[in-house]
């Protein structure tokens, strides 16, 4: 049995006095690929903000391998090895795709190298890399706002993987996408998941029923159920939320 590379303990989040997450514990697995699902509204973002850092909880823990990351700002947790794109796209606008990820790229290097121009090269190659790996090199001299919806989802991809995460969240990256580039979105992050634990946050739950090791669901910000794909296919309380979807 793999070992929980992220976890979340008792995590409770309030927006005034509205409460959007009520005591969930979750564990992510090392290696699987963990889709956190349920319908609009559930909690799901705000899961995800909490686990990737963006702001802390009210009350509750998250851990990264055993280690208390609840207060861990931000630019450290990438250096500790997680990545995250969001629901709402924020790459630079009016950067190349190849720009965006190069600062990516760089924002996780030493500004004061000795071998700079060295590091420099090595740079461009790792760039060129990350582009392929989401398809996007032929793209790379087009400015950022000129490519279509799912192309950008992938540049946000690249993005994130250029901080080298073991950890990749990622909210609704299949928002906005036609069911082909969903399928192809999908390809992808299950390539993805071979070298690293994948967390996605899906409302549509058949896109991720065959590519998922384990399904988180949410609803009403509890934790409804957490299992095997099959396990939750069969879930009752499960099949009632979704009722009306084919699953
Ligand atoms: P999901 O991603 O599953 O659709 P969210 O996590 O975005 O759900 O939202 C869960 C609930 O929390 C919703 O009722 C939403 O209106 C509320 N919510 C989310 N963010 C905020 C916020 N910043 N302030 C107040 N309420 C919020
Ligand atoms: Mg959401």
């Amino acid at each position: 049995m793999p070992e929980p590379i992220l976890r979340a303990e008792a995590v409770t989040k309030r927006f005034g006095g509205f409460t959007a997450l009520s005591g969930i514990s979750a564990s992510f697995l090392a290696g699987q690929l963990t889709a956190i699902i349920g319908p609009n509204g559930a909690g799901k973002s705000t899961f995800f903000n909490v686990l990737s850092g963006s702001f802390p909880p009210s009350s509750g823990r998250i851990f990264l391998d055993g280690t208390d990351i609840t207060h861990t700002p931000q630019h450290q947790l990438a250096h500790m090895g997680i990545a995250k794109s969001f629901q709402i796209t924020n790459l630079f606008p009016k950067l190349s795709v190849h720009e965006n990820v190069r600062i990516a790229a760089q924002a996780l290097r030493s500004r004061f190298n000795l071998w700079a121009a060295r590091d420099a090269l090595d740079l461009d190659g790792e760039v060129m890399a990350l582009l392929a790996r989401v398809g996007l090199t032929d793209r790379r001299f087009e400015q950022a706002d000129t490519l279509a919806h799912g192309q950008q989802r992938c540049l946000e991809i690249a993005v994130a993987l250029a901080c080298k995460p073991r950890v990749l969240l990622l909210d609704e990256p299949t928002a906005g996408m036609s069911p082909q580039e969903a399928r192809e979105m999908m390809d992808l992050i299950l390539a993805l998941n071979e070298e690293r634990t994948v967390i996605l946050v899906e409302h549509r739950m058949k896109l991720v029923m065959g590519i998922s090791d384990r399904i988180v669901v949410l609803h009403h910000g509890t934790l409804l159920a957490e299992g095997a794909p099959d396990d939750i296919r069969r879930h009752d309380e499960v099949r009632r939320v979704y009722l009306g979807q084919s699953v």
